[in-house]
């Protein structure tokens, strides 16, 4: 028996729940405070992986997990 196809999987900061490295989203905490959206696989410096939802990120900051003071920026929706 053996597992194929291993699936990176990472942990939101905000719910801990664990799941697919692809349905999260990376942020990369900059040094003026702020977390961009880090797109592909350039992810340098300190990161953290949220879920797609809001709440997540709230729960983060009220559990002091992120920084109250971190801006979010989720770049440009299109
Ligand atoms: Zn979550």
């Amino acid at each position: 028996m053996s597992r194929q196809g291993h699936v990176p999987v990472r942990m939101c900061v905000g719910c801990r729940k664990r799941r697919d490295k692809g349905e999260m989203i990376r942020f990369t905490l900059s040094t003026d405070g702020r977390a961009h959206v880090t797109k592909g696989n350039n992810g340098n410096g300190r990161g953290f992986y949220l879920c797609p939802d809001p709440a997540c990120l709230a729960a983060a900051k009220k559990k002091r997990r992120l920084d109250p003071a971190v801006r979010i920026d989720y770049g440009s929706k299109d």
